[in-house]
């Protein structure tokens, strides 16, 4: 497919097109319809910040293009070129596979360029078709500067609460803490943490984010489209040949050799797990990601990994597997060579936890082994739910009543650890690598439950993330080289806080059982303003809620909402999401499948703004907090791929508070153009 003959050619063209003059090649019969990394350089024709691609000094990444020649021609020769001088790295081909591109579509691709120099680098691609017409094209990205000159934060901590808005700590604050006369009587543990700041989590492609852009920006310090992560898009369907981009975890165990711990409520492949450990365009690819933690440990130095999702470790066909062709994908020798890494093909039958153990992982399958893993343990592997663990209430009140049947038991897992007791465990194992360590700790089902409307079941899950958070400040305070951050991948639900209940709990009872809908189960129930007061919940010795079902209880509304009915009572049984558990099919009888089949007999519909079965995320800022060493990066309003650049500079032992690289840092000539709008043409609008 490539010819060498059309270099000199090519050669030429890099010289004569220059910076900015991108434009001079547009008209010319080949076309270059992506370029990446991705810039507005290359979308829009503007040069300047804020950059849409940032990286560290010697990050990697993937350079790619996909070049159209025209009909009855093909792409002949292509070259990419930095800075004006071509990159003399093998340039990879694969047909373009996405539908409508045009015959003899190419993409073509360098693997793993890096770039030392801080700075902001043009790039592009020459190439030229079979009958020797040329196309050019270039982009911009920024490497960013590191002055490593102060102490570095060798064990970095970052603790995301899955869809956390700001409403979701002011609830967690008043159920767990309480409010006497308009304060506080205490802070959440995140709130404890000396510096707080507010991050925007737009993705690549849109305003509202979903769950792996939103880490994965956290976990590359680049955007991504919604369901990728890890990688930028592409123009093939295969989902492991995207164009990658090193991670923190990767970035660090190579340059520095630190370790990797990924700990999760959810289920393994979830975006933000998957995330810090594997990189595809497909986030619901969980057999391939999975097979990615496990293959490619040695370039991310993975030592924990500790969540639900064993199904994806066992071989297709043995029991509780759900590995499938389907859901595994293939990482091909171009990709796999440059990065260092095995390529990978489809395979379903593999058995993952047989790999892990051989490869040196204690494994345990339930907080009885958990905790009684030994000192000593430098490789653990923890998969204590076939999907989703259950959430802290279900494993709560198995706890409280060990004798009772109860949910946990339904999903075929009674013993599950929670998350505090999780990341006891992953920091004892972490604390002994001595170049130091990346962690990522995540409360997953804070979102999932406020996708469903199930108001106590995140609040609860709230709490069970604030107690972990609290483990991991407990460990940073006496380890000085430690930084931690919470923060979220965006916000879930619209939910806020929106006053509480007027009735006690047995007139709440008897106003649902009338079944009279706004009249009894609204009016006279909901108290807004100061029909509020003060709903006061008491924590049992375990640090929950003795019960959420409290006279006055506080009322949760939702503005990213499905149709549901509401009754403003605890859900006894959680809504069977169907990536819960091992009993999807045939659903677990009397479990409610929708937020529909739910509360009904209050008679009180919520009628949802969206057309779903449940509620979704919403564009809202999100908070971080910080504490430890290089904690005072973290304030004022950032993008969330600054958020990436704070935490890897810290880890460096640059700890200089700088703005010149801030993504908000404002650009006058792009202020409010439209997407994909010069800005030479908006005067015309
Ligand atoms: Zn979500």
């Amino acid at each position: 497919m490539q010819h060498t003959n059309s270099k000199p050619l090519l050669t030429a063209m890099v010289g004569a097109i220059g910076l900015f003059s991108w434009a001079y090649f547009a008209a010319a019969a080949p076309s270059v319809s992506r370029l990446t990394p991705p810039s507005e350089l290359f979308k829009s024709g503007d040069p300047n910040p804020p950059y849409i691609a940032r990286f560290l000094p010697g990050q990697r990444f993937d350079l790619q293009a996909t070049i159209s020649p025209d009909p009855g021609q093909t792409i002949a020769a292509a070259q990419f070129f930095v800075d004006g001088v071509i990159l003399p790295a093998t340039v990879s081909w694969a047909p373009a596979t996405v539908a409508d591109k045009p015959a003899n579509t190419v993409v073509v691709s360098v693997r793993a360029y890096a770039n030392a120099a801080a700075g902001v680098h043009t790039f592009g691609i020459t190439a030229v078709q079979s009958d020797n017409l040329p196309v050019a094209a270039v982009g911009n990205f920024q490497v960013v500067p590191v002055q490593p000159t102060g102490l570095a934060a060798k064990r970095i901590i970052i603790m995301i609460g899955d869809g956390m808005g700001l409403s979701h700590r002011t609830a967690a604050r008043i159920m767990y803490k309480g409010i006497s006369q308009g304060k506080a009587n205490g802070p959440l543990s995140m709130d404890t943490m000396p510096f707080t700041g507010v991050v925007t989590t737009h993705s690549l492609n849109s305003i509202v984010t979903d769950s792996s852009p939103g880490a994965s920006c956290y976990a590359t310090g680049n955007k991504a489209n919604n369901n990728q992560h890890g990688v930028f898009p592409d123009d093939t369907t295969q989902n492991g040949d995207n164009p990658r981009i090193e991670s923190i975890g990767e970035y660090l165990h190579r340059t520095q050799g630190r370790a990797l711990g990924i700990v999760t409520t959810t289920d393994l492949f979830d975006s933000t797990p998957g995330a810090f450990g594997s990189h595809t365009q497909q986030r619901a690819a969980s057999t391939g990601i999975c097979d990615e933690f496990f293959d490619e440990r040695n370039a991310t130095g993975l030592a924990v990994l500790m969540g639900g999702g064993r199904k994806w470790f066992l071989p297709a066909g043995t029991l509780g597997s759900g590995r499938s062709p389907d859901t595994d994908y293939v990482v091909p020798n171009d990709v796999a060579s440059a990065w260092g890494v095995p390529a990978a093909g489809i395979d379903p039958a593999r058995n993952l936890l047989g790999e892990f153990t051989a490869a040196g992982f204690n494994y345990v399958p339930d907080a009885t082994s958990l905790n009684a893993v030994q000192s000593g343990t430098s490789k653990l592997l923890g998969l204590f739910n076939f999907s989703n663990m259950n959430v802290a209430k279900d494993k709560i009140d198995k706890r409280r009543s060990p004798s009772t049947p109860g949910v946990v038991d339904d999903f075929g897992f009674p013993d599950q650890p929670m998350l505090d007791e999780m990341a006891t465990k992953a920091l004892q194992v972490l604390d002994q690598y001595s170049e130091g360590f990346v962690l990522m700790v995540e409360g997953g089902s804070i979102d999932k439950q406020a996708h469903l409307m199930d108001s106590e079941r995140w609040m609860i899950d709230m709490i069970e993330f604030d107690r972990a958070i609290e483990r991991c400040q407990e460990y940073a305070a006496s380890h000085p080289d430690t930084l931690v951050i919470v923060t979220a991948d965006h916000e879930c639900a619209g939910a806020h806080v929106i006053g509480a209940s007027r009735v006690t709990h047995a007139q709440l009872l008897a106003r649902v059982a009338t079944g009279g809908g706004v009249a009894q189960v609204r009016n006279g129930v909901v108290g807004t303003l100061d029909q509020a007061g003060f709903p006061k919940y008491t924590m049992a010795a375990d640090g929950y809620p003795v019960t959420t079902d409290i006279d006055f209880r506080m009322l949760v509304g939702y503005a990213c909402n499905a149709d549901r009915f509401e009754n403003w009572l605890t859900n006894l049984l959680p809504l069977q999401n169907a990536s819960h558990g091992i009993a999807t099919s045939p659903p677990l009888p009397g479990y409610p499948q929708n937020p529909l089949q739910r509360d009904t007999n209050g008679n009180f519909m919520v009628t949802g703004q969206i057309a779903d079965a449940i509620a979704t995320h919403t564009a809202s800022d999100i908070v971080i907090s910080a504490t430890g060493r290089g904690s005072s990066l973290f304030t004022g309003v950032m993008d969330n791929t600054d958020v990436f650049f704070k935490v890897a500079r810290v880890a460096l032992g640059d700890n200089r508070i700088i703005t010149e690289t801030m993504n908000l840092v404002g650009n006058p000539t792009r202020g409010g153009s439209r997407e994909g709008v010069n800005p030479a043409d908006q005067n015309q609008e």
